[in-house]
């Protein structure tokens, strides 16, 4: 099985497409009879966006189908404000979307349910029904719950992390599914250490990233910046500077298009505007 390849194009950014088989991202049985595995490629699709394409591939590594996953466009109230018992969802109303690579998403073998978006999220190749939960935490107003698989170390700090990620995707509208899928790498990321307010301020970043837009302080110039090239580095003084410069632009980019300009790390890039706002270069929009 090493070596093996599936090819194809990406429908929404037309780029050619290579997945490679091995031991890690092996094909997994989808329990139909006709042949077809299931497998999620996961890239920087429009936009610089990340998209998550699930492919159904044959025995000969032939893609046979392609299929985009989206998220509904409208939350739906989850909760009700008078402290009244929420109506009961039940699983047949519920959308099952699966995204198989646990790898890009650090590892994790989880699913959420997600009641004010009707859906039930499984990542890697889990089995609800069957297998035992690790860990199993549910969002202050209860209307996700995340179920933990037996995958990943538990450390002592990630219960809080994935509560803050539950308690998040709670107040926010709808994300991108493949924005779940960077916030839970970005955790893995972190998970030996404590979440701080900061850290809560990315995760909430990240997942509304495809909203945020950008104000520039008008009377400011990047000449300023270059006198905090001691203070703050020089590598991040030129990257500051280099967003600076495109959102001069293009003003109407969004922080989730900025990831196809700036090929890191959608956390690392936060960073980046969140210091270019503390030093008043400009104002980051989260509209809703
Ligand atoms: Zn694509």
């Amino acid at each position: 099985m090493s070596g093996a390849e599936a090819r194809y194009t990406c429908e929404l950014c037309r780029s050619p497409r290579i997945i490679r088989f091995n031991s890690v991202t092996r094909l997994f049985d989808t329990g139909h009879d006709n042949g077809l595995s299931l497998f999620s490629d996961i890239h920087r699709c429009q936009d610089g966006m990340l998209g998550i394409n699930n492919l159904h591939v044959d025995h000969n590594y032939d893609v046979r189908s392609f299929d985009p996953l989206k998220l509904p466009s409208e939350k739906k109230q989850a909760t009700s404000g008078l402290g009244l018992p929420m109506p009961k969802v039940s699983e047949d109303g519920m959308k099952r979307i699966r995204v198989t690579d646990s790898v890009g998403a650090g590892g994790f073998r989880l699913s959420i349910r997600d009641k004010g978006l009707d859906i039930f999220l499984l990542v890697g190749d889990v089995k609800p029904d069957v297998e035992e939960t690790v860990l199993s935490i549910t969002s202050a107003k209860g209307s996700i719950e995340l179920s933990l698989f037996p995958s990943v170390e538990v450390s002592k700090y990630l219960p809080n992390w994935l509560q803050n990620l539950v308690d998040t995707l709670e107040l926010l509208p709808p994300t991108k599914i493949g924005l779940f899928i960077d916030t839970l790498r970005y955790i893995r990321k972190l998970d030996k250490i404590p979440s701080a307010n900061f850290h809560k301020t990315i995760l909430r970043t990240i997942l509304s990233s495809h909203k945020i837009s950008f104000s520039m302080m008008p009377d400011r110039y990047v000449i300023e910046l270059e006198k905090k090239r001691d203070l703050l580095g020089h590598d991040t003084v030129s990257d500051m500077t280099t967003l600076l410069e495109y959102l001069k632009l293009f003003p109407e980019t969004t922080l989730l298009q900025f990831s196809g300009v700036y090929p890191h790390e959608i956390s690392d890039l936060i960073y980046l505007f969140l210091l270019l706002q503390q030093e008043g270069f400009l104002f980051m929009n989260y509209s809703t």
